[in-house]
């Protein structure tokens, strides 16, 4: 534990806005180097915006087998466990679904307005179509498949640069956000991390607000109001429903979850909002303190969410 007079940085990558936090300012630049440093390592291996990225190399060479580098192998890895995890609801082979509904591009050049679209539903091919070997680090990719790391990556990243940040700093503690995927690690402020759940990322912090304080691991916020754009007279957001291929028509249009990796709590949140109604049950069967924000305002707690005020949302291990 320490004294809560803490170091900011705030930044851009990866598509959305970043903070670190430090609790010995001292180390802050120290702390802000090591995590560009993991965000641009990912965005190389795994962004499916960048021609030159491995992944879009990868979705570029189907039914072949390809080497891949430890960090993109890591990334697959995260994606194909959410998977079994949630029997499917956070799948990989999204991919060509996303960018046909319309997110094509990172998202500050996907035009917020359009003509209309036709959008067929179709099953998208499921992570079980997925080569995957973790000793030999390869994978095949099948014909008419798009991997998209979008959901588990920039979780995996906030977990991998807390812990870069925490070894280059050789002590202290540290949170990194990215855009509402939160992951802290080493020594935490006096009363723990406060995380403000808020429904966007860009809501200013408010003592009105609803705050959860976590000592280790991560929290995560899905939902279908930040990321979501128009096609004629259809409303489109980024997170797709496995069995239509299509935005999914959820009763959640926020969750935000505590796990012990931002990984597990993002890999929850996604799902939750993918899960629709089935969400509650399964949230609780895995013991994660959750907040699911209903398409009607109203707010759900689970597994020690705090009602109001700051309080502890104890990490649960997926
Ligand atoms: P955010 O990006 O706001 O943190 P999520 O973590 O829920 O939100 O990730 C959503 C992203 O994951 C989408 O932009 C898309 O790239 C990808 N995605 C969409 N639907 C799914 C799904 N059912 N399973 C896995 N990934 C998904
Ligand atoms: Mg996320």
């Amino acid at each position: 534990m320490t004294a809560n007079v803490l170091g900011v940085a705030d930044g851009r990558a990866l598509g959305c806005s970043t903070r670190v936090i430090v609790t010995r300012p001292r180390s802050l630049a120290t702390a802000s180097a090591a995590v560009d440093e993991v965000l641009a390592a990912i965005d190389l291996a795994a962004s499916r915006f960048r021609d030159d990225s491995e992944l879009s190399r990868l979705n570029a060479s189907p039914d072949r087998v390809v080497g891949v580098s430890p960090l993109l192998a890591h990334a697959i890895e995260a994606a194909l466990r959410g998977a079994e995890l949630t029997g499917g609801a956070v799948d990989p082979t999204v991919g060509s679904a996303v960018r046909l509904a319309g997110y094509d591009a990172d998202f500050d050049a996907v035009p917020r307005e359009g003509a209309a679209i036709r959008l067929v539903a179709r099953r998208i091919p499921g992570w079980k179509a997925i080569q995957f070997s973790a000793a030999q680090r390869t994978v095949v990719v099948p014909g008419g498949v798009e991997l998209d790391l979008g959901a588990t990556g920039k979780a995996l990243a906030s977990d991998l640069a807390a812990a870069a940040a925490l070894q280059a700093m050789g002590g202290g503690g540290v949170l990194v956000n990215l855009g509402g995927d939160i992951a802290v690690a080493g020594e935490h402020p006096l009363d723990g991390w406060a995380i403000q759940a808020s429904e966007d990322g860009a809501t200013p912090l408010s003592d009105a607000e609803q705050t959860v304080s976590i000592t280790s691991g991560g929290v995560a916020t899905s939902g279908t109001t930040v990321r979501r754009w128009v096609r004629g007279a259809t409303v489109l957001h980024h997170i797709i429903d496995p069995a239509t291929g299509l935005p999914v028509d959820t009763c959640w249009r926020t969750v935000t979850v505590a796990a012990g990796t931002c990984v597990d709590a993002n890999i929850a949140s996604t799902a939750a909002v993918v899960m629709g109604e089935r969400a509650p049950a399964w949230l609780r069967a895995h013991g994660l303190a959750a907040r699911l924000v209903h398409v009607d305002g109203s707010v759900h707690r689970l597994a020690g969410w705090p009602e109001t005020g700051k309080s502890k949302a104890d990490p649960t291990i997926l």
